[in-house]
């Protein structure tokens, strides 16, 4: 199973590049989790669309799910020239606000999950649990062939977590603010919080993500190995992670 960040910021992106998008793939076939602003452009930059069908998405903010909308009108375009014969389908929560818009024509078509079914997507063992966020969200794990990753998306800290994450090979944890900021913003880890999770769980890998869009990036890798002591990578475009 590889993992390849797409996109990696929290809230906004910074020029040429996206807030959260990843792709889990193995040579069968390809997961995306979370597609916020900017990560279309980025994910047909460095993947076949028309050969990506399953997209999950962890919760409602633009950050994790807005291209969803220019991926629609993407759909439409590739079906209508014969090049995607499926619709794709996108994985989410209910939400009164969204969730009706996630379902378009044929060209996307909407399953709601929350924690409790647990979805076999094409091989991928995928299970979900609801994190400490400001609205409903979800962390997503994904399992085949004896590998497990696991993505927090957007949470404070929560002991469920742990639990669901342990012993995972790879550990997609957001890592909003810095060391000293616990509690400044409601519903996100610091980078300390995000080590002290993968330590806790026991994972074998922590990749810290969802990046704050002031201090020094570098710092949160420091700040998380002061709990973590295994390897430590910070999120970068087109980073492939072989496990
Ligand atoms: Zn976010
Ligand atoms: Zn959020």
């Amino acid at each position: 199973m590889n993992l390849k960040v797409i996109g990696y910021w929290g809230a906004y992106p910074e020029p040429d590049s996206a807030t959260s998008c990843y792709v889990i793939s193995d040579e069968e076939s390809k997961i995306v989790l979370d597609i916020g602003s900017g990560a279309l452009s980025k994910l047909t930059k460095y993947e076949n669309i028309n050969k990506i069908n399953d997209i999950i998405i962890s919760h409602f903010h633009y950050d994790h799910f807005v291209d969803i909308y220019p991926l629609q009108f993407n759909s439409m375009i590739q079906q209508n020239i014969g090049k995607r014969k499926e619709p794709i389908n996108i994985y989410t929560p209910y939400d009164p606000n969204y969730s009706d818009t996630m379902d378009y024509k044929t060209f996307t078509k909407n399953i709601m999950y929350n924690q409790g079914p647990i979805f076999d997507i094409n091989g991928f063992i995928t299970t979900f649990l609801k994190t400490n966020h400001v609205i409903d969200s979800y962390a997503v794990k994904v399992k085949k062939i004896g590998k497990s990753i696991v993505y927090t998306g957007d949470t404070a800290w929560s002991d469920e977590l742990v639990d669901f994450s342990k012993n995972a090979d790879l550990l997609i944890c957001e890592a909003s603010l810095f060391d000293g900021m616990k509690g400044k913003v409601e519903g996100h880890l610091t980078a300390g919080e995000a080590g002290k999770l993968a330590n806790e769980a026991n994972v074998k890998k922590l990749l810290l993500t969802h990046f704050p869009h002031f201090g020094v990036i570098e710092l949160l890798k420091k700040q998380a190995s002061k709990y973590f002591k295994k390897e430590i990578i910070l999120a970068e475009e087109n980073k492939t992670i072989k496990l």
